[in-house]
């Protein structure tokens, strides 16, 4: 069978299951291969009832105790077993299953694997699989079995079933890992990868598949990348600019001093944009580090000279927030400059009128969403485009946007804390400037990890801070269903909160489902505290200002990354005020408590990621992504730094003998790399 073969070639898929695949995004025997599981389930080793701790999912094996019962009410049954061991007893439930009170009655030896929850004093397993009798778990023992993200309709099992059949009837056309790269770097062939990370047979089997895909996915991204700098050298620059007092008084009448680290941005800023060459930099800093003034300096100094500046932002709203800076910033310091917002939700004789101030040049600073790479806008003399928080978009559109001018400057700001070797792996083109440090007049962030018993407390602290004049953040639990549920969570909780807190308070909210305008009027709301409590999903992450806002409150902290509650985090403690930050966790599992404590003792994003990761074990490797950086399929920047370092070398090698990959070898290569392309076209998290 060919790769490119329909799914419903396989046995026992027709037309309706294909459909149901389709929502999955695998149309042929090819895609299904490639969509690799999201986890395992791990069968180790049970464990003595006393054994047992909460909140993991854990095997445990005893004797039957007592008889079965059924109870509960007619329409959620719960089924109610005993199992003991030499040191103790444990009570296990299962609901919408009574006829396990037949298939249980004989007695004997039973293996349970399941979650383990707290009950009032003692521990309770529910709802686990069941091995009886127990001789049963011998053929599961040490094995991993995949579970993949399913649709409705289609079941785990399922999945499983058609990608087992697919592994074993595909013929792959080859290798896409050129032989001799595999053996320098010690890396499994395509199917034997492919199949090890479905079903593989021990834990050391999975990680070395994984590694192999992984490899292949940096390797192929770094050569994409390389093989399109490769033909645009720099290029010369073409826009001479000339020193303008005018930015040296803008920086007088600065509220503030820029501090070390933003001069230093800004001053390889200008000598790049004085230079011969166009720049291309990185900007990269901390959240809260103040990039957006280092942007605003360049962008302005680009007006200054008679010139176009645009910034391209991923969301209408941090879009949005920038317009406003810079407006009212150019208005109070009488800066002579025009400032033009373009997204994508302004109606049409909008964008019309925008199009139109941008086409003649009477705006010179442009701030706005997708919507500025679109066909209808063209440009005046733009001598330099910014992205801001790069990482959410890809590599393509910030080409894109660039390509609106004639080469023009090109400058990226990224909150992501990636070491600076990683950096210019993963921007190869760009020359890096680092802001390491935060502005002076900052408090630490005090933090506290607490249980849901403190949430009363937690809410009269606000209380008390909204009547100082502050504000407040609340990141919502996250339900992983579905879009619907989760806004409707949201919404419940906001209206919770709104009758706890009173009348004099106001609650909003703010979820991915909510249209883009009424996104902006709740976020224009808030950052005018005229919203003080804002409830939200953590659509609030990406570079929001309001230093107004000083406490954060996040619910169910212990499902998220430690990285992206680092971000979360970064949404307070912007302003002179001390902020503060609740992590809220109900899990009371000590694994849970000691990765939340890692916030309380750093303010390092990159520790904090790789951190995380030495805490949680490998049954987890899938569960969290760390980064955000690029949105690979597999691989994490942070992760899987070492084999994007390996990746990084043998792209190296391979072009200095073969630029053009050319090599009968090398040409499998040439598909791989075109999919990665196109991938990095469309890449964009929002
Ligand atoms: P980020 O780096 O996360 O994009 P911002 O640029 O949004 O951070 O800056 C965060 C806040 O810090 C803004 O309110 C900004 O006005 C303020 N700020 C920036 N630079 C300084 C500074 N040198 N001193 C004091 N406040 C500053
Ligand atoms: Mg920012």
């Amino acid at each position: 069978m060919k790769e490119n073969e329909r799914i419903c070639s396989l046995k026992g898929i027709g037309e309706k299951t294909e459909g149901l695949f389709h929502k999955l995004g695998v149309y042929t025997v090819g895609d299904l291969v490639r969509y690799f599981p999201q986890g395992y389930n791990v069968y180790e080793q049970p464990v003595l009832i006393s054994e047992l701790e909460e909140d993991h999912v854990m095997t445990v094996g005893g004797a039957i105790y007592g008889k079965v019962q059924v109870g509960g009410n007619p329409k959620l049954q719960v089924t109610t077993l005993y199992v003991k061991d030499l040191t103790g007893t444990l009570k296990v439930i299962w609901f919408r299953m009574p006829f396990l009170k037949n298939m249980l009655a004989g007695g004997g030896q039973i293996i349970l694997r399941g979650k383990v929850v707290r009950k009032g004093d003692g521990l309770l397993m529910e709802h686990p699989e069941i091995f009886y009798p127990s001789t049963k778990y011998q053929e599961k023992l040490d094995s991993l079995q995949p579970v993949y993200s399913l649709t409705k309709g289609l079941t785990n099992n399922g999945i499983q079933k058609a990608v087992k059949q697919a592994l074993l009837a595909v013929e792959f056309s080859g290798d896409t890992l050129p032989e001799n790269i595999r053996r320098a770097y010690g890396l499994m062939g395509y199917q034997e990868a492919m199949r090890g990370v479905h079903f593989p047979q021990e834990k050391e089997e999975f990680y070395e598949a994984r590694a192999r895909l992984v490899f292949e996915e940096f390797f192929s991204f770094i050569l994409s990348l390389r093989l399109s700098a490769e033909q645009k050298e720099r290029m010369l620059n073409a826009y001479c600019m000339r020193a303008q007092p005018m930015m040296d008084q803008f920086l007088q009448k600065l509220p503030f001093d820029l501090t070390a680290a933003q001069k230093n941005a800004w001053c390889d800023i200008k000598n790049d944009m004085d230079g011969i060459h166009v720049m291309s930099r990185l900007v990269q800093g901390d959240v809260g580090s103040g990039k957006t003034i280092v942007a605003l300096l360049a962008m302005m100094y680009a007006g200054l000279n008679g010139c176009q500046a645009v910034m391209m932002a991923p969301t209408e709203v941090l879009a949005r927030q920038h317009y406003q800076t810079f407006e009212t910033m150019f208005r109070q310091y009488d800066v002579p400059l025009e400032v033009e917002l373009l997204t994508g939700s302004m109606t049409a004789a909008q964008k019309r009128a925008a199009y139109r101030r941008i086409e003649s040049g009477e705006a010179q600073i442009i701030v706005g969403t997708h919507a500025l790479i679109q066909k209808g806008v063209t440009y005046c003399r733009l001598a330099l485009v910014v992205t801001d928080e790069q990482h959410r978009f890809g590599v393509r559109q910030r080409e894109t946007l660039a390509k609106k001018g004639d080469t023009p400057h090109v400058l990226v700001m990224s909150a992501t804390p990636i070491p600076r070797t990683l950096a210019i792996i993963l921007y190869g083109d760009l020359d890096v400037s680092v802001i390491n440090e935060l502005p002076k007049n900052r408090l630490p962030i005090k933090n506290c990890v607490v249980d849901t018993g403190y949430r009363a407390t937690a809410y009269a602290f606000m209380k008390k801070q909204i009547t100082k004049g502050r504000q407040c953040y609340v990141i919502c639990p996250m339900v992983e269903e579905s879009d619907a549920l989760e806004a409707e969570n949201v919404t419940d909780y906001a209206r919770n909160l709104q009758d706890i807190l009173g009348e004099s308070v106001k609650v909003g909210c703010l979820h991915g489902k909510m249209k883009q305008d009424k996104k902006d009027e709740v976020m224009l709301a808030f950052s005018q505290n005229e919203i003080q409590v804002l409830v939200s999903t953590t659509v609030i992450e990406v570079g929001i200002d309001v230093p107004n806002a000083t406490v954060m409150l996040i619910e169910n902290s212990e499902r998220f990354g430690l990285a992206q509650l680092h971000q979360l985090r970064g949404r307070v403690g912007r302003g002179k005020h001390q902020s503060y930050c609740i992590f809220m966790t109900a899990s009371k599992s000590k694994e849970t408590k000691e990765r939340l404590d890692i916030l309380n003792h750093s303010n390092d994003g990159f520790h904090i990621a790789s951190e995380d990761l030495r805490l949680r074990g490998p049954g987890d490797v899938f569960g969290i992504r760390q980064s955000g950086v690029m949105n690979f399929k597999l691989g994490d920047v942070y992760q899987d730094a070492a084999i994007l370092q390996k990746a990084n070398e043998a792209a190296t090698e391979i072009l200095q003998k073969d630029p053009y990959l050319k090599e009968k070898e090398n040409i499998l290569l040439h598909g791989v790399i075109e999919t990665m392309q196109n991938k990095m076209n469309l890449e964009t998290t929002l």
